[in-house]
């Protein structure tokens, strides 16, 4: 028997791909408003014009239909061959005409969408691998993309900051982040502690308790501090507006890519 829509019946599957197309919508939106000219200037990505920002979206949901396959066939398609061949399909996407690479756009959403409408119940629970070795369900490709879409969004610098992203996923973002620093052994004497109104929040820290005693005296805490926006701009390597810290300098976030 096939099964088809599976994603009607899971409220978690639903929610998730809301704020998948939410931000693809957030981010095609922001392409619209951009001129020709302006889609060949910098994004705010160094090395990284405009163009490059599009082609690596259109390409990542490329890559994650490949995932999309894997679970439903359980034949291995990895994202990308290698890091030398997703870096060339970027420079070559960054050279189309505004018109071509605008299809490749609009045509790479449209696939990624019909993927992932294609689903079973059962394809969902698949495991599969990412580019950076991680073994996840299929379902977790709608965060993948969902970070992307959003991230990127504002990398067009098109007007848009991080205070456009819903906190729901900031947050998600956040705890994303710091288990990547955590996992890479990087900052872990960090906290990222939200100011301002609302509840407060923390991200990382209170790591110590994991490691020996020995490890625990040393380790310092650098309290983080800002809106969480401004916290998930800063622990991203985006920009650094609004963030203080414990220490005389705001320190440079470990990488999370
Ligand atoms: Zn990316």
């Amino acid at each position: 028997m096939k099964h088809h829509s599976h994603v009607k019946e899971d409220p978690a599957l639903i929610a998730g791909l809301a704020e998948a197309h939410e931000g693809t919508a957030f981010f095609t939106e922001l392409l619209d408003a951009l001129s020709y000219t302006e889609l060949d200037g910098p994004s705010l990505l160094p090395n990284w014009t405009r163009k490059h920002v599009i082609a690596h979206i259109a390409y990542n949901a490329f890559a994650i239909g490949r995932l999309l396959e894997w679970a439903r066939t359980g034949v291995e398609h990895p994202m990308y061959e290698t890091a030398t061949a997703r870096d060339h399909e970027i420079e070559a996407g960054a050279t189309l005409s505004h018109n071509s690479l605008r299809s490749l756009f609009d045509r790479s959403g449209a696939e990624l969408d019909s993927a992932w409408a294609n689903m079973s119940a059962t394809d969902w629970h698949k495991t599969v691998r990412t580019f950076q070795g991680r073994e996840i369900h299929a379902s977790e490709t709608i965060w993948m993309r969902t970070k992307e879409v959003w991230v990127h969004a504002v990398d067009l610098d098109g007007g848009a900051s991080f205070d456009d992203i819903p906190p729901a996923i900031l947050s998600r973002l956040l705890t994303d982040i710091v288990a990547v620093w955590h996992s890479r052994g990087e900052g872990p004497g960090l906290l990222l502690r939200t100011v301002g109104a609302g509840e407060t929040l923390e991200f990382g820290g209170g790591t110590a308790k994991d490691h020996s005693t020995a490890q625990a005296a040393v380790a310092e805490t650098v309290v983080i501090s800002g809106s969480l926006a401004d916290l998930a701009a800063w622990a991203a390597g985006r920009y650094t507006v609004g963030i203080t810290s414990s220490t005389d300098t705001v320190p440079e976030a470990p990488r999370w890519t």
